[in-house]
């Protein structure tokens, strides 16, 4: 096992979720005290998008890290310089000096505190069972349907690499609540890191996590109209069941849409108002004891 000596608090990777950014300033400021045997660098990744508090300025900076994106070149699209620069200062993605990055996003969609790994390895597995045990109240997400590398965020260019996303929260707006929630998070992955250190990380019995399964798109029409909205039923229940048959959109013309796949689902980032320009309604995940 690796240990790790150099962690990147990342916030602000997208400019209106405020948490991070809270989080990451206060953490630059010394206000919390975190293990002194960790190196710490903390970023504000996309300044820009922050000042004038939208997701981002020209497009979105957490999908400019896959490495063809990554080698030196002018490009006109202020994010794509910006990916590059960030890589040189926590990367670079194919030789890391950063053993982890920790990236604090928000979500519209209510999933409450919700750690996301892009690989399921023991390291992964660990820091997942102890966050879990310490704050039962965090969700497990799993995104491995391709490797790690070929994962576009900016928490891929440190050797090891997760996400934060907290919500609900609307965008531009910071919430005391889930504000505690991200420091609780923090402080918790940190204390693993330090166990993880000590090869004093404890045995986990299995524990409940979510694996990515595919997305769902609102109704269109031919023209691309919308044609309905987020079910009642369904809105805000992010990490509950939807079975065949359970209502998933009501539609402007007074009928219900359900859900027609073979087996439960999890639905997530239910209505997330970032992803309303893709027309994507919310994202699936299989339940499973990890
Ligand atoms: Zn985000």
């Amino acid at each position: 096992m690796h240990s790790i000596s150099s962690v990147a608090i990342v916030g602000g990777t997208h400019g209106n979720e405020l948490t991070g950014i809270h989080l990451v300033n206060n953490l630059a400021n010394d206000n919390y005290s975190l293990p002194d045997s960790l190196d710490y660098r903390f970023l504000i990744a996309n300044p820009d998008a922050v000042a004038t508090n939208t997701r981002f300025i020209d497009v979105d900076l957490n999908r400019q890290f896959a490495l063809d994106n990554l080698t030196y070149q002018e490009h006109s699209l202020y994010e794509l310089n910006l990916a590059q620069i960030i890589n040189r200062k926590i990367g670079p993605k194919d030789n890391p000096h950063t053993d982890l990055v920790i990236d604090i996003h928000n979500t519209t969609s209510n999933m409450g505190p919700t750690l996301i790994v892009l690989e399921s390895s023991d390291f992964y597995r660990n820091m997942s069972g102890y966050l879990k045990q310490q704050m039962p109240s965090c969700n497990i997400l799993v995104e491995d349907e391709v490797s790690y590398l070929e994962h576009p965020y900016l928490c891929t260019c440190g050797k090891y690499g997760v996400m934060l996303e907290l919500g609900a929260q609307p965008q531009g707006v910071s919430r005391a609540d889930v504000y505690a929630q991200s420091v609780e998070m923090v402080q918790h992955i940190l204390k693993f890191v330090e166990l993880h250190n000590q090869q004093e990380t404890p045995e986990f019995k299995g524990f409940e996590a979510y694996r990515l399964l595919d997305v769902v798109q609102f109704p269109l029409s031919k023209e691309e109209k919308l044609l309905g909205l987020i079910h009642p039923a369904l809105q805000d229940q992010d990490f509950k069941p939807l079975k065949p048959g359970q209502p998933m959109f009501s539609l402007f013309d007074g009928s219900t849409v359900e859900y027609e796949g073979e087996g439960t689902v999890y639905p997530h980032f239910i209505n997330e108002a970032a992803y309303k320009a893709s027309a994507v309604a919310f994202a699936t995940a299989d339940k499973f004891i990890w």
